[in-house]
């Protein structure tokens, strides 16, 4: 490491208070090591720490030796990676790397200039392992242990027989579309409150997606709208279960059932929903997963469809490899696509799904944080956690403002160094996909108010008080200044 980075994180001991706070200042980096002359560490101090050092009622001038709390954490040289991982953690970002003497020699940051995004994912069970694992044994391609353990596991954790493990999320969706031979001439019914994902599998395959509004209270696709855009062309429904939201999914597989009709599950967002005590994706044809780095677990890219048909199975896994006779290499009765995850995705889902009841646990408790902080203000609803049969997750902690408040919340917010995201723009509000729109007034009313919130691994408590605490203040201000 360059000596002029090591310089700009380090003082020596007997520095004035002062001196080292206009170092932090300068370097940015939130703390710095203390060291003696001969660079061995002796401490690593925070902004927090010297705001203490002063409350307490020290002197500006005083060396900052004198306030040491040899309370820190440091990394030895040489020392294993996911070692030096299990160190940083919710507020430590930057460590101190020191030699066989002490001596700082370098450090280690993680990155991100926000101070809270919207999401970040939890890396820190056995994913780093089985990920080297992985890599070590050299199946580092679409071949290897670990994609059919994680299909094993993944099926069991959906209650489904099969799973295929897919490139990503749009991919299953498309993969599953193919399989029931769904293409030209044939429309598929999807919400028009949906990442644009699930409209372009259905264009992708050839079809015409038919887009239907959503209910209310659930912001789910709305099976009495279904049943109006119910055509003879009709081949599927694609409900997606929203922000962690099941569909009603009784009555959405009644109507498939009397007009003998095709679901296939977008279950992207809802990884563990419950409707009526059953997973989703183990109602429909297929249900379809993402495992993309914001999702409830993620493999970087990468998706999963289900299935309890063995039918269905086989031909997704057929065409997931370009389409090529299991029995006859190189030979092709059907024109497939390369679909395949890697071992080394897999290796990640692996773990992230030993994980899954605990990632959906803290989940579900950041969710009741934000609920508790943010009770007394009238104007902000949640999503309804209080539906009947349905059992939602966690994905992203997502609620409704006032229509006028949320652009300016989101910008407050993002001064702030905090990251929310606003609910997806009806599709149909959007060029490519208007002539497909069949009804979307609740979609309209509710996209305009919704807002994501930081929703992952170390939203620790005091993040979500300052973000809830900015989020009360500028409602109450917008609320004084109407009423004068
Ligand atoms: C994320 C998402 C997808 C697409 O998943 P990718 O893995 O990004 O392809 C599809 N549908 C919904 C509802 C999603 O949120």
């Amino acid at each position: 490491m360059d000596n002029t980075m090591i310089e700009q994180v380090t003082c020596l001991y007997d520095q004035s208070i002062i001196s080292v706070m206009k170092k932090i200042n300068d370097n940015m980096k939130n703390c710095i090591f203390v060291t003696d002359e001969n660079r061995k560490l002796m401490d690593v101090v925070t902004d927090g720490d010297i705001r203490r050092i002063i409350l307490d009622g020290h002197e500006l001038h005083e060396p900052i030796g004198r306030y040491l709390k040899n309370d820190f954490v440091y990394i030895k040289e040489h020392e294993k990676f996911d070692e030096i991982l299990s160190k940083i953690s919710q507020r430590i970002t930057i460590l101190p790397i020191v030699d066989s003497e002490f001596r700082v020699i370098d450090f280690f940051e993680c990155q991100g200039t926000l101070q809270a995004g919207v999401a970040r994912p939890d890396l820190y069970g056995n994913e780093f392992k089985y990920l080297v694992d992985a890599f070590l044994s050299t199946w580092i391609s679409s071949k290897g242990e670990y994609i059919s353990e994680f299909e094993k596991k993944f099926a069991e954790f959906t209650e489904c027989e099969y799973a295929v493990a897919v490139s990503n999320g749009t991919c299953a969706l498309h993969l599953s579309l193919i399989a029931l031979d769904i293409g030209p001439g044939d429309e598929v019914i999807i919400p028009d409150m949906t990442f644009a994902a699930t409209a372009n599998a259905v264009l992708h395959a050839g079809a015409t997606p038919v887009i239907v509004d959503i209910e209310k209270d659930s912001w789910c696709i709305d099976p009495a709208e279904i049943k109006k855009a119910i055509t003879p062309r009709t081949r599927a429904i694609l409900p997606v279960h929203l922000y962690g939201q099941p569909c009603n999914m009784y009555e959405i597989m009644q109507l498939a059932c009397n007009h003998n009709l095709s679901v296939i599950e977008d279950c992207a967002e809802a990884h563990g929903a419950e409707f009526n005590g059953q997973k989703v994706g183990s109602f429909g044809d297929t249900g379809c997963f993402s495992f993309f780095a914001n999702k409830v677990i993620t493999t970087g890219e990468g998706g999963m469809v289900v299935t309890n048909s063995p039918v269905l199975y086989e031909k997704m896994r057929l065409m997931r490899d370009h389409g090529m006779s299991p029995q006859k290499r190189y030979w092709h009765d059907v024109v497939g696509y390369n679909y395949r995850m890697t071992n080394l995705q897999a290796a990640i889902g692996l773990a992230q799904l030993e994980r899954i009841d605990y990632i959906l646990g803290y989940r579900e408790e950041i969710e009741q944080s934000y609920r508790k902080a943010l009770r007394e203000v009238a104007s902000i609803g949640f999503q309804r956690n209080d539906l009947p049969h349905r059992k939602k997750i966690t994905w992203l902690v997502s609620c409704l403002v006032q229509p006028e408040n949320r652009d300016p919340l989101l910008q407050l917010l993002e001064r702030n160094g905090i990251d929310c995201r606003p609910f997806f723009y009806p599709l149909g509000d959007m060029e490519i996909y208007k002539n497909y729109i069949f009804s979307n007034q609740n979609s309209k009313n509710i996209s305009k108010r919704g807002l994501l919130l930081p929703t992952f691994f170390d939203c620790h408590k005091s993040l979500v008080d300052q973000i809830t605490g900015i989020i009360k203040e500028e409602i109450l201000e917008d609320m004084i200044c109407m009423e004068t």
